[in-house]
């Protein structure tokens, strides 16, 4: 069986996280972490800098996210075309927009690296222009459509700063836990609390969105074989679902009606 390549989660290198931090609290004021409430939850929290900086979301700025995109590895124009427009299928909801361009985009595809990821929202700033920010690996036009469906939405999702959605229990009982605790550690430097946080909670004791996990987003975790305890990779959502338009919608709001109720008619009759 040909093996299922999944997203690896792409964080920046350690020296980079302080200002990457600062930086998107500069860009968003709301993702810097709600330091009240975790020190409520967790008694002994310990407060450190570097601790928030692991802890800030990476949301662009809620007055609407046009980011320019290029490709590093010269691509047909065909090709380009089509990554771009599922790039812009969250817009159907969301106030973004992704232009190519043909100098140095913000957002830089490449196909030449192994698996499929990008680093989380506004973390693409700091990653030197001559290196991508994601990675398509050997995407040709000959992928089927349901991959564009499943892998450029959920990598755009996470240029758009949308984290992994986390795995309902059933599905977080399939990892085997050294495994994936050596894994994190080797691939993004993770201490086993943060595997244990990241990978190995699972959404009934806590969900990242506040809301109802959603265990058909497009934004579940993928997982890959080698990290389960049957070798079976975690595929995660297909495409963008009715949540993750909602959940897209509420950080990113297309400009608002001028009356609720006009609002509510206008997404009523759409599509
Ligand atoms: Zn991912």
């Amino acid at each position: 069986m040909k093996d299922i390549i999944v997203c690896s989660p792409k964080s920046l290198p350690p020296d980079l996280l302080m200002r990457a931090a600062r930086t998107a609290v500069e860009i968003n004021p709301h993702n810097h972490p709600p330091i009240e409430h975790l020190t409520r939850i967790i008694p002994d929290f310990q407060l450190t800098p570097q601790r928030i900086a692991l802890l800030t979301k990476k949301y662009w700025g809620i007055g609407g996210v046009r980011l320019t995109v290029s490709f590093l590895d010269n691509p047909p124009s065909d090709l380009r075309k089509r990554i771009l427009q599922h790039m812009n299928a969250w817009s159907k909801t969301a106030n973004v927009k992704f232009v190519e361009t043909k100098s140095k985009g913000q957002v830089r595809i490449a196909r030449d690296q192994t698996g499929y990821w990008s680093y989380l929202g506004t973390d693409i700033l700091h990653i030197p222009l001559r290196e991508q920010t994601m990675n398509l690996q050997e995407f040709t036009m000959n992928i089927p459509e349901s991959e564009y469906h499943r892998v450029v939405r959920h990598e755009t999702g996470h240029t758009l700063g949308f984290p992994h959605e986390h795995m309902r229990k059933q599905l977080v009982d399939k990892i085997d836990p050294e495994k994936a605790i050596a894994y994190f550690e080797e691939t993004q430097g993770w201490s086993e609390e943060e595997v244990r946080a990241q990978v190995l909670t699972p959404i009934e004791e806590s969900s990242l969105r506040g809301t109802a996990p959603d265990p058909k987003s497009i934004m579940c975790y993928q997982i890959p074989g080698e990290l389960t305890k049957d070798g079976k990779p975690i595929i995660g959502g297909k495409d963008i679902d009715g949540s993750d338009y909602a959940f897209a919608a509420t950080i990113y709001p297309k400009k608002q009606s001028t009356t609720p109720m006009k609002a509510k008619a206008a997404t009523g009759s759409r599509r």
